[in-house]
């Protein structure tokens, strides 16, 4: 297969991960027969360098034109930075919040996985974790609270606001169909979140979850309250297999989510538009106080590289194989700093990229 990607290495750590990612991609592209092409483009405070600004037409157009695109991390110090003396829309994350814009990327796939390995890590109790959990949240990004009306006014001297949290019928369809489409990929398990005891885009959610669903009965569908969810997170996370929810409780749910598993550095990311084209990136930000140190864990933005084959280009043997060189490294010892554990063998940013691509010719099972 030929596949062209954009590369965005962005600000801080995010060339130095972005760089291991693309070790492990060569790598897996040259034992499975596929040939990967790279352009590398810029965005955020390494725009704002050359540019001007964190975002040119010709960046976008790029991104466009590629099959996929995989990004690092953008941003720096915001108390010491000269990018966060620039206005509002001229800084590193406007790019950021313009390129997902243009791509049309409504759909936000957050997988928080509990590895044994770095069990200690998880603030749950024993009981609680053991066995370890793999759920993957997907949020609906370009609708509901945070994309409706608001205002703020004064009436008889007293002060209100006003938000609006509307969906359509046709944007709670298409982000249905990626949960359900995700879910044959994994254990095909869709926990739809709502609020339909009270709210009436939630009984609108409710109702299109459960049309879509008749196309998809070979997965099982099941409902839950927002704030029920927000309790089982905590108390059998590992009842989970896809959790399909709106914008703000997608927003939350998936911080919490993410955060029981302990670990910033191993947390993935994806977001999808109608099409098979995705941006896919670390959880994280660009840590600038570890830049350049070759401290940073590259393993968030390989887990995003490997999302990117499964979900993209529908490569799942070759994403497979990703997922489990990572984990034979960690099973080995093997931790960048910010997971390490007493009786774990340190290594760098690089050396943790190196241990992940020899990792992949010894894991191989073709
Ligand atoms: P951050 O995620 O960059 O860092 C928080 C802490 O986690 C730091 O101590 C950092 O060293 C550590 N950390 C993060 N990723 C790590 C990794 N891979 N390996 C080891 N340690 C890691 O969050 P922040 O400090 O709040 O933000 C820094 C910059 O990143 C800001 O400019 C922010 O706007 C930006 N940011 C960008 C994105 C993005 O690109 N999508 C997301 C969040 C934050």
């Amino acid at each position: 297969m030929k596949l062209n990607i954009v590369c965005i290495p962005g600000d801080g750590i995010g060339p130095e991960i972005v760089a291991q990612a693309r070790a492990v991609l060569d790598r897996t592209a040259e034992l499975y027969g596929h040939e990967m092409t790279y352009k590398e483009v810029l965005l955020g405070g390494a725009s704002i360098d050359v540019h001007g600004v964190p975002l040119t037409e010709e960046a976008i157009a790029d991104a466009k034109a590629a099959d996929a695109v995989l990004m690092g991390s953008i941003g720096g110090d915001t108390t010491k930075s000269p990018w966060y003396k620039l206005p509002p829309d001229k800084r590193p994350e406007a790019g950021l919040l313009r390129i997902r814009k243009a791509l049309g990327l409504f759909a936000n796939l957050r997988p928080a996985v509990l590895y044994e390995e770095l069990a200690d890590a998880c603030p749950l109790r024993q009981e609680i974790r053991q066995g370890g959990f793999d759920m993957l949240i997907m949020r609906e990004l370009t609708g509901g609270l945070y994309f409706g009306e608001r205002k703020t006014y004064t009436e008889n001297g007293m002060r209100h606001a006003v938000d609006t949290l509307t969906y359509s019928e046709e944007e709670i369809r298409r982000i249905a169909v990626k949960g359900f489409e995700i879910a044959r990929k994994r254990k095909k398990k869709v926990t739809s979140v709502d609020k339909a005891n009270v709210l009436d885009s939630s009984r609108l959610w409710r109702a299109i979850v459960e049309e879509v669903a008749v196309e998809y009965p070979d997965v099982a569908l099941s409902h839950m309250l927002v704030d029920n969810c927000a309790m089982q997170l905590v108390k059998d996370p590992a009842q989970f297999d896809v959790i399909l929810t709106e914008n703000m409780f997608g927003d939350i749910l998936s911080d919490e989510a993410s955060m029981v598993t302990g670990s910033i550095g191993m947390l993935a990311s994806a977001s999808l538009n109608d099409t098979k084209f995705g941006l896919y990136e670390p959880s994280h930000g660009s840590a600038p106080d570890i830049a350049g140190a070759d401290a940073a864990n590259p393993i968030a933005t390989i887990l995003s590289a490997s999302m990117m084959l499964r979900y993209s280009f529908d490569l799942d043997r070759e994403a497979d194989a990703v997922d489990r060189a990572v984990k034979a490294v960690l099973q080995e010892g093997w931790r960048t700093a910010d997971i390490m554990s007493p009786g774990c063998r340190q290594v760098g940013c690089r050396e943790m990229g190196r241990l992940i691509v020899e990792h992949l010719e010894g894991g191989e099972q073709r």
